[in-house]
């Protein structure tokens, strides 16, 4: 795999949460309590405010720092999952991952989450995003290629009934409205997915 440039993904990346904000925000309004947005925002700002500690750190160590720091910032629910998400990755990567590795060290940082949440595919969160980016990282398929299918899968919310997190209070009244989460996943796909395009 082309080298990675740590810094430049953690800024494209705090970018596009950035960018998005406010969408992430009226999500959570709909269904929840409204502070994704910020929350995500918050976050990752802090990580990139430390980008250049993280990216002088080898990989996994890296990966394990900026999910202490997103426990740390983020907040909510999602801060803890999300920083699990991270820090799981970070014990399972090679500090030079091959697509094997990645699949594999990601299958397990999705396992974690899933753990840590007590939640499975199915319940409106953001395991219905990483599940299948999972399957499509093992499976072969190009950065673009996966960036879609996150996009689709965390669409693929909106019909869902909630049945982990604050949505799920609302019962039926959650179905018809996309989870916060698999949205604020998708959109850090996609940024992944962009800044090692451009580093191939
Ligand atoms: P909070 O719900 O505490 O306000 P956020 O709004 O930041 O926290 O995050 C909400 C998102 O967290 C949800 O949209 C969902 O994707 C995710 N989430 C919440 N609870 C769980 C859980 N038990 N398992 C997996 N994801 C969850
Ligand atoms: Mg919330």
């Amino acid at each position: 795999m082309a080298a990675l440039n740590l810094a430049r993904l953690i800024a494209v990346a705090a970018e596009t949460i950035a960018a998005h904000a406010e969408e992430l925000t009226a999500l959570d309004q709909a269904i929840g309590d409204g502070d994704h947005g910020l929350n995500m925002k918050r976050g990752f700002e802090a990580v990139r405010a430390e980008a250049d500690a993280f990216a002088a750190k080898p990989l996994p160590d890296a990966l394990k720092a900026i999910g202490t720091k997103l426990v740390m910032t983020v907040g909510g629910a999602s801060g803890p999952l999300f920083g699990t998400l991270f820090m799981a990755l970070g014990k399972e990567i090679a500090a030079d991952p091959d697509r094997n590795n990645l699949a594999a060290a990601f299958g397990k940082a999705v396992d974690a989450v899933a753990a840590r949440g007590k939640s499975q595919i199915g319940q409106k969160t953001m395991l219905d995003v990483l599940q299948p980016v999972h399957d499509a990282l093992a499976g072969g398929k190009t950065a673009a290629e996966i960036a879609d299918i996150a996009d689709a899968a965390a669409e693929a919310t909106v019909p869902m009934k909630a049945l982990r997190g604050r949505a799920s209070f609302l019962g039926e009244r959650s179905i018809g409205h996309m989870d916060a989460g698999a949205r604020s996943t998708a959109l850090l796909v996609r940024s992944v997915g962009q800044a090692i395009g451009e580093s191939a």
